[in-house]
């Protein structure tokens, strides 16, 4: 077995997205991220009453959006007829496939409340084939998603896709996509297969943890080489961070605002298919 050191780490930087809530996102590295498109991590904020903000109507083609939620609590609604609310710890796992036109927003409770918001959404790519797939969408609670701990202790998983200390993912994805989120504490150590073929990366969200002699800290995303597992050992703080791999996708990305398609012409035809109201 071939352990995975980290090929690079790449900094966050505090944007804003949506209706103007701040995210912390690693420079984009095009096909480094590959099958991954975009990793935001939103807050954590505390909003006060009435402040609370999030991304009215929009429209998505070609991908997949995954969010979920450590704080906080959001409502969804798509122009496929499907809405939830998203509680710490659920998962929504959007297939946007041809087209999918959806809102995310505080909970009106949230919103009149106020208190602490935090989470994460990723953009997974589809495959050619894929990217016109009807729309998909996977709403799964906190208590439905498997979680596990190392025997002695030191590590607690939660397995969004993929698996992780024997305990298997629940969500269906339509690549073979690992996602888990790790709690990790001081020298704690963990060694995760992650198969060959999948490029597989960490971001760092609390602590630090070592890979192979390397440090990766709070705030990077961690690319790492090719192998067949990986050894983290959490630093003296602890660690969080979320785990994620999945295969590469050797195929041109032709990107604009919440369309990912391969070529321009699809693009063109995304954005007409939006302003003539048959995109969704
Ligand atoms: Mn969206």
């Amino acid at each position: 077995m071939a352990r995975r050191s980290v090929r690079t780490t790449i900094h966050t930087r505090t944007v804003r997205e949506g209706g103007g809530f701040l995210v912390r996102r690693p420079a984009a590295m095009g096909a480094m991220m590959s099958p991954f498109l975009l990793l935001d991590e939103m807050g954590p904020v505390h909003y006060g009453p009435g402040e609370a903000i999030g991304a009215p109507d929009h429209p998505h083609r070609g991908f997949e959006t995954v969010t979920y939620l450590l704080d906080g609590c959001m409502v969804h609604a798509d122009s496929a007829g499907n809405s939830g609310v998203l509680s710490p710890g659920d998962v929504q796992w959007m297939t946007a496939g041809r087209g999918v036109i959806h809102s995310e927003l505080p909970h009106p409770d949230f919103l009149a409340s106020g208190g602490r918001s935090h989470g994460f959404q990723i953009w997974v790519n589809l495959p050619a084939s894929q990217k016109m797939m009807a729309p998909r969408y996977q709403d799964v609670p906190s208590a439905s998603i498997p979680e596990a701990r190392s025997d002695d202790g030191g590590v607690w998983a939660k397995v969004i896709a993929g698996s992780c200390l024997g305990a298997e993912a629940v969500i269906d994805t339509v690549l073979p996509i690992t996602y888990l989120h790790l709690r990790m504490e001081p020298g704690a150590t963990l060694l995760q297969p992650v198969a060959h073929d999948l490029n597989a990366m960490l971001y760092l969200f609390g602590g630090a943890v070592e890979v192979e002699g390397r440090r990766v800290e709070d705030g990077h995303l961690a690319l790492l080489l090719p192998g067949d597992e990986v050894e983290l050992t959490a630093c003296e703080d602890g660690a969080e961070l979320l785990l994620l791999a999945g295969p590469v996708l050797d195929e041109p990305i032709a990107r604009y605002g919440p369309f990912v398609m391969n070529t321009e012409e699809e693009i063109v035809q995304a954005i007409e298919d939006y302003r003539a109201g048959i995109l969704a």
